[in-house]
C-alpha cells in the first residue's frame, strides 16, 4: 500500500521502516490525513505476519514540529460552529475529537509488535508524544536535535498522553518542570530523564533502532507491566509530600495564576498518577477539552501560533514581487544597534559592509559583533568555525563605495535628522538602482526622512528592538511613498534573519513604542498618586507583564524618556505631555543623576553582582505614600493592560496598524504584553468591546481622561463587534487592500 506522507520498507528481518516525509512541506506536521495514514500503517503492520516490528523516523532534517495550523484551526472552527447550536453537545464532540490522537497512540502502544522512534532531529509536541508511546526511543546526537513539549507556550498542554507518559518515565518534579515551562531538552538531558533509551551518532540511528527490535524489545510499555512503580514512588511518598504542596505555589509565583493550561498539567499528573493508565488518559482528555475551551487557549493559539507563523511566512508581503536574493547588506553606523544588526545579518549568511565615520569606529562595531559570537560559542550555540565564518562575512569600512553592490542598506547612525540626511545622501550617491534604503530610527517619522531621498519609493523603516539577537520582532514602517518592492525586500530580509515582522504606517513612535510609552506613563501616574513603587512593579507582573514598568524604564534609560518628553513638547506643544511626568523625569535625570541601568542608578539601585537590583528607597519620598491596603491591586493591573490596549485600539483607528494580528503579535513580541491574553487587541476582544468600553469609562472617571474610550470603540460596542470581526485579516476587504 502506498501513502502520501509516509514510505514503508520492510527489511529481511521483518522490520518495517516507516519514514515520515510530507511532500511540499519543509517540516513534518500532524494533519488529519497524517493521522489517518498513521492509523492505516498501524493496522497494516499488525495484520502483516511478516512484520516483526516498526522503526518510525522522519525523512526531513527535523523529526516533526508537532500539530499543523490547519488542524488546530479546524478544531476551533468545528467547536465554535457546534457551540452555536448546543454548547453541551459541542463539548462532548470536542472531547471525542481530542481523544483521537491519544487513542491512536495508545493503540500503537498496545498493538503487540514493538515500535521504536528513531528521532533524527527536532521533535516537538505531538511528535514527542508519539515517540513516548513507542516502546523504544533512540535519538541522534547533535545540536540540531531538541526534544520538547512546548504546548503550554500557546495556552494548551500535551494532551495526547504526554502528561501521563512523561510522569511515568521520569520523576514528577522534572516532568512538571519540563511541561509547565515547555523547555527544550538536549538528547543527553532527555536520556538522563529516562525519556530516551539511547543517544547515538546520527549515522547509526536507524541501525540502533532496528537493533533494539532484533534484541527482542518487548512491545509492552512499563506501565502496562504488572507491578509497575512510578519513578520516585508516586503520590503517597515522603518525597511527594515535599513536592506537591509546594508545586501550585511555585506555579503561582511563576505565572500569577494567569495560565490555566499550566495548572491543568499539575492536575493531570497529580490525579493521573493515582489511577490506572487508561483512566489517567481519560483524565488528561477531560482537562484537555476544558483547556481548549478557555479564552486563553483560543487567544494564545491564534496569536502565538497561527498569526506568528502567518506573519513570519509573509502574510503582508505584496503579491507579484520577485523573491529577493541578498548579495550584500550595508549597515551604516557601527554603534550599539548597527553592530548587532550586522551580527544577525551575517548569522543569516549574508555578507555585510559595516560602515562608520572612520575605520576605527567601524572596527569597533565588528569587535562588538565578535563579542556576541564569543558568547554564542561559549554557550555552545555556535562552533568556533561557525563563529569565524560569521565574522568573516562582516567587512568594516569607512568607504561608502563598499555599498555599491548592496541589495539593502540599513542606517543606524545617531538619532539626529541632519546626521541621517547626510548619510542618506552619501549612500544614495553609490547605491545601485533598485536597492532599498532602510532606517532603524526609533522616533523620526519615515516620511520626513524619505524627503531627503531621491527615491522615496525605495525608502522604508526597519525598526529593530534591543537586544537585537534576542528580540524576535521587527517593525517595518511604511512612509507615505514607500513602494511595494521596498516592502517586499524588507520582509524578505526580516524572514531571512528569522524574525517576525509587523508592517505599520508612519507615526510618532510607530506602534510598539507608542504602547510602551503608555505603560511607562501609567506607572508615572501611579507614582504621583503615591502608590508604593513595589506595588506598581508587582501589579504589572501579576497582570502578566514580564518586566515591571519602572524596571523597563531603567533598561530603556530615563534620560531617553526625558529626551522623548522634551521632543514631544517641542513638536506638539506643552499640552502634549503631563507636566507631572516631566517634573518626575527631569528631577530623576537632572537633579539625582539617575539615568537607569546604564549608570547603575535609576528607579532601581544596581549594586555590583551577585547582589540583585532593588528599588531605590528614596523614590518613596518623592510623593506622599498611600497605605498598601488602600490600593486595589486589581485596579492597578487593569490600568496597565487597559492603557496599552487603548493605545493599540487608537493605532487601528488611525490606520497605523491595519491588521489585528500585527497589533497582537507586536504587543507580545515587542514588549511582552500579557501573553495569556493573546495580545493587546485580543485582550479587548476577549472581554468583549462593550465590557472594555465600560471598564475604560470607569477608569477615566477615577484616573483621568487618558482612559476615555475612543469613538471607534464606542461604535464597535454598540454594534457588538470584535476587532477580528471588523478588521478581519482573512476578509475580502483586507485582502483587497
Ligand atoms: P550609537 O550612538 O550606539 O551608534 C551610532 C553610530 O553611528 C556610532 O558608531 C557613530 O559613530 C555612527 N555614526 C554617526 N554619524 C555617522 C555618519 N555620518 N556616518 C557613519 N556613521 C555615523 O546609537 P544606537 O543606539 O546604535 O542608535 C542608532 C540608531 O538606532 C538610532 O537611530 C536609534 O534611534 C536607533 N535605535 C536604537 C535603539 C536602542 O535601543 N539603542 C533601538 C531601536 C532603534
Amino acid at each position: 500500500m502506498s501513502y502520501q506522507n509516509f514510505t514503508v520498507e520492510t527489511d529481511a528481518d521483518g522490520i518495517a521502516l516507516v519514514t515520515w516525509d510530507m511532500p511540499e512541506k519543509s517540516m513534518n506536521v500532524f494533519t488529519a490525513e497524517v493521522l489517518e495514514e498513521l492509523a492505516a500503517i498501524l493496522d497494516a503492520t499488525v495484520a502483516d505476519d511478516a512484520v516483526k516490528g516498526v522503526v518510525f523516523t522522519s525523512g526531513k532534517s527535523t523529526f516533526s514540529g508537532g500539530a499543523d495550523l490547519s488542524m488546530i484551526r479546524s478544531m476551533f472552527s468545528f467547536y465554535n460552529a457546534e457551540k452555536a447550536k448546543d454548547p453541551d453537545v459541542a463539548a462532548a464532540k470536542l472531547f471525542e475529537l481530542v481523544g483521537r490522537m491519544s487513542g491512536l497512540y495508545r493503540r500503537i502502544e498496545t498493538n503487540g509488535k514493538p515500535w521504536v522512534a528513531a528521532i533524527n532531529g527536532t521533535c516537538m509536541g505531538g511528535a514527542l508524544e508519539l515517540s513516548l508511546a513507542c516502546h523504544g526511543r533512540v535519538a541522534a546526537d547533535g545540536k540540531n536535535v531538541k526534544l520538547a513539549l512546548p504546548e503550554v507556550k500557546v495556552g494548551i498542554f500535551p494532551g495526547a498522553g504526554g502528561t501521563q507518559r512523561v510522569a511515568r518515565l521520569t520523576d514528577a518534579q522534572s516532568a512538571l518542570q519540563m511541561m509547565t515551562t515547555g523547555q527544550s531538552l538536549t538528547p543527553q538531558r532527555a536520556r538522563a530523564m529516562n525519556l530516551l533509551h539511547q543517544v547515538v551518532p546520527a549515522d547509526q540511528l536507524i541501525e540502533a533502532a532496528k537493533q533494539m527490535i532484533r534484541d527482542g524489545l518487548k512491545p509492552v510499555a512499563p506501565w502496562d507491566e504488572r507491578g509497575f512503580k512510578v519513578p520516585g514512588g508516586g503520590i503517597w511518598t515522603p518525597a511527594a509530600a515535599q513536592l506537591w504542596p509546594a508545586a501550585p505555589a511555585i506555579l503561582r509565583r511563576e505565572t500569577a495564576g494567569n495560565y490555566p493550561a499550566a495548572l491543568a498539567i499539575l492536575k493531570c499528573v497529580y490525579e493521573g498518577l493515582q489511577v490506572p493508565f487508561d483512566t489517567a488518559l481519560r483524565i488528561e482528555q477531560r482537562y484537555f477539552t476544558e483547556i481548549l475551551r478557555t479564552k486563553e487557549a483560543f487567544a494564545m493559539i491564534r496569536s502565538l501560533f497561527i498569526s506568528m507563523q502567518e506573519l513570519g511566512k509573509g502574510a503582508r508581503r505584496p503579491a507579484g514581487q520577485p523573491k529577493t536574493e541578498f548579495k550584500k547588506v550595508g549597515v551604516v553606523g557601527a554603534g550599539f544597534m548597527g553592530a548587532a544588526v550586522a551580527y544577525v545579518t551575517a548569522a543569516a549568511g549574508i555578507p555585510v559592509a559595516l560602515v562608520d565615520r572612520d575605520q576605527e569606529a567601524a572596527e569597533k562595531g565588528k569587535a562588538h559583533a565578535g563579542e556576541t559570537v564569543k558568547a554564542a560559542v561559549g554557550k555552545g550555540r555556535l562552533t568556533t568555525d561557525e563563529g569565524n565564518a560569521l565574522l568573516d562575512l562582516i567587512t568594516p569600512t569607512a568607504d561608502y563605495g563598499a555599498l555599491s553592490d548592496a541589495t539593502l542598506v540599513i542606517e543606524a547612525v545617531f538619532e539626529d535628522r541632519d546626521v541621517k540626511k547626510a548619510v542618506i545622501e552619501k549612500v544614495e550617491a553609490v547605491l545601485p538602482d533598485g536597492a532599498v534604503f532602510a532606517s532603524n530610527t526609533s522616533t523620526l517619522p519615515i516620511t520626513g526622512l524619505a524627503k531627503n531621498a531621491k527615491r522615496p519609493v525605495d525608502f522604508i523603516g526597519i525598526h529593530f528592538f534591543s537586544p537585537v539577537e534576542k528580540m524576535m520582532l521587527t517593525e517595518v514602517i511604511l512612509g507615505k511613498e514607500t513602494g511595494d518592492r521596498a516592502l517586499a525586500v524588507a520582509l524578505d530580509y526580516v524572514a531571512k534573519i528569522r524574525k517576525t515582522p509587523i508592517v505599520v504606517n508612519d507615526t510618532r513612535g510607530f506602534y510598539v513604542n507608542r504602547c510602551v510609552l503608555r505603560y511607562m506613563a501609567e506607572s508615572y501616574n501611579m507614582l504621583v498618586e503615591g502608590v508604593p513603587p513595589v506595588m506598581i512593579e508587582n501589579a504589572a507582573k501579576f497582570a502578566g507583564m514580564p518586566v515591571g514598568p519602572l524596571a523597563l524604564n531603567d533598561e530603556v534609560a530615563i534620560d531617553l524618556s526625558l529626551k522623548i518628553l522634551k521632543a514631544t513638547v517641542a513638536d506638539l506643544g506643552e499640552k502634549a505631555v503631563d507636566p507631572r511626568h516631566l517634573d518626575l523625569v527631569t528631577r530623576l535625570v537632572e537633579t539625582e543623576d539617575r539615568l537607569g541601568r546604564k549608570n547603575g542608578k535609576g528607579f532601581y539601585d544596581y549594586p555590583p553582582k551577585p547582589a540583585k537590583k532593588s528599588l531605590w528607597p528614596e523614590l518613596k519620598t518623592f510623593y506622599p505614600q498611600k497605605k498598601p491596603e488602600d490600593v486595589d491591586i486589581e485596579v492597578l493591573k487593569e490600568r496597565f493592560l487597559a492603557t496599552i490596549a487603548l493605545e493599540a485600539a487608537r493605532t487601528i483607528e488611525e490606520g497605523i496598524v491595519t491588521d489585528p494580528r500585527e497589533a497582537d503579535v507586536g504587543s507580545i513580541l515587542g514588549f511582552g504584553f500579557a501573553p495569556y491574553t493573546g495580545g493587546a487587541l485580543s485582550y479587548i476582544d476577549g472581554m468583549g468591546v462593550k465590557a472594555f468600553v465600560a471598564l475604560c469609562e470607569k477608569l477615566s472617571e477615577d484616573y483621568g481622561p487618558h482612559f476615555r474610550p475612543t469613538p471607534l470603540l464606542k461604535e464597535m460596542a454598540e454594534k457588538d463587534e470584535t476587532f477580528y470581526g471588523r478588521f478581519d485579516p482573512y476578509g475580502p476587504k483586507h485582502l483587497a487592500a
